[in-house]
């Protein structure tokens, strides 16, 4: 099959979908977290159907889903592809101003709308890959969002591929477009039985040729340390501190390693994030984070250990150590079921690329779904440097992304290259 000859639209699509704000809100009570988010999720489903999916629909919630009916009489598997229409509560999204810089020939991109943002050289090694390429950045003010929107409109012009080009063969496919992913709640409401796929993939990682197959696994541990509290003028010999056992504690944990600032790739970390009380009960929270469970378990052991230890010294001090399960890397659930990777690296090959499998330092969407029972490794967008105003992504391999697609349901189909 041959794209060159294709009229692509996932620019067009692109720039857009960037048009409309739709910022996910931690605060927020409902669901989606923002209504604005609804007002592109009706510009979706109209595009959808323009495209040729007429049962394109979007429910109360702010789901986005449609259906690309088979067209070989094979039987296969039916395959699910997901993105997400929220950007980051982080950095605002409300009126970008998309800006293209063709040709790119290397060194700094300085944003036009404000000259202390620039992306740099040194701290993009993506962008030595960019030579000659197209790259798309907000002007500075505001994110992009091509965290998601590149990976809806790359899912987007696939379906418009697949459906100019009947002679590639595919089984039926699912698309959803989801909300509030940002704030961890994209599948929240997500009807994994009624989506009906066997397998998906999230279109919702970085670099060109990169399939995401593993998460952290995480928990969270809570310690509440209970102090005795006295007047403090006849508190000799009687008051206990808390506040003080557990600046101790986490005084005594190492300082070049194990924390978030210190690690990197498939190091894991222990992580005070949050501490409140007083003289009487003081409580701190720590993120523990590992690629395997027995690293969160030695990681919660040497916690324990410490805080135990530390302890010791204050006659009278208890603590209530509560370890609680945050997720899992995704992985365990997808080695179960290995042609959900294998084909995606197999549809990175047939578009030109050599494929790499990554790691995500954190949870996803599609490790959620995993755990719901539908195995969903996340496919590249060619975004970079998401969540922030110095975000950016290339044209070219945007439209790598979509060659992928369209590999991909063909590989499920059985089709030969
Ligand atoms: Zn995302």
């Amino acid at each position: 099959m041959s794209f060159e000859n294709y009229d692509h639209t996932v620019v067009d699509l692109f720039l857009k979908y960037v048009n409309y704000d739709t910022q996910s809100s931690e605060e927020s009570q409902t669901y989606p977290s923002t209504d604005k988010q609804k007002i592109l999720g009706a510009v979706l489903v109209e595009d959808l159907k323009q495209i040729g999916l007429p049962d394109a629909a979007m429910d109360t919630y702010g789901y986005v889903t449609a259906t690309l009916q088979a067209n070989c009489n094979r039987k296969t598997p039916v395959i699910g592809l997901i993105a997400h229409m929220d950007t980051s509560p982080e950095v605002s999204g409300t009126d970008v101003k998309p800006q293209i810089h063709s040709n790119y020939r290397g060194g700094d991109i300085t944003l036009s709308g404000d000259a202390s943002q620039i992306i740099r050289e040194a701290d993009n090694p993506g962008l030595k890959d960019q030579s000659g390429h197209d790259i798309i950045t907000s002007d500075g003010t505001t994110l992009l969002g091509a965290d998601n929107k590149a990976g809806i409109a790359e899912i987007f012009d696939a379906l418009r591929y697949l459906i100019k080009h009947p002679e590639i063969e595919h089984g039926t496919i699912r698309v959803a477009v989801t909300p509030d992913e940002e704030i961890g709640a994209g599948t929240k409401y997500f009807d994994v039985q009624a989506f009906g796929a066997d397998y998906a993939y999230t279109v919702d990682g970085e670099t060109a040729g990169e399939i995401e197959n593993e998460t952290f696994c995480a928990d969270a541990v809570t310690m509440k340390i209970s102090g005795v509290n006295v007047h403090p003028g006849y508190a000799k010999g009687k008051l206990v501190n808390a506040i003080k056992i557990a600046s101790e504690m986490i005084a005594s944990l190492p300082k070049d390693r194990l924390s978030p600032e210190t690690t990197e790739k498939r190091e894991g970390y222990v992580h005070p994030h949050h501490i409140s009380g007083g003289v009487e009960l003081t409580t701190v929270k720590f993120l523990i984070r590992d690629f395997e469970e027995q690293g969160l378990k030695d990681k919660e052991a040497m916690l324990k250990e410490r805080i135990d230890t530390v302890i010791k010294g204050y006659p009278g001090a208890r603590v209530d150590f509560q370890v609680e399960e945050s997720y899992r890397n995704m992985r365990f659930q997808l080695d179960q079921e290995p042609r959900v990777v294998e084909h995606a690296l197999e549809a990175v090959r047939r578009a030109g690329m050599e494929p790499k499998l990554n790691l995500i330092r954190g949870g996803t969407d599609g490790a959620k779904l995993c755990y719901k029972g539908l195995l969903a490794p996340n496919i590249f967008t060619g975004g970079h440097n998401f969540h922030s105003k110095l975000e950016w992504v290339s044209v070219q391999d945007m439209k790598k992304a979509v060659e992928v697609i369209v590999h991909l349901v063909q590989v499920w189909a059985g089709q030969v290259a």
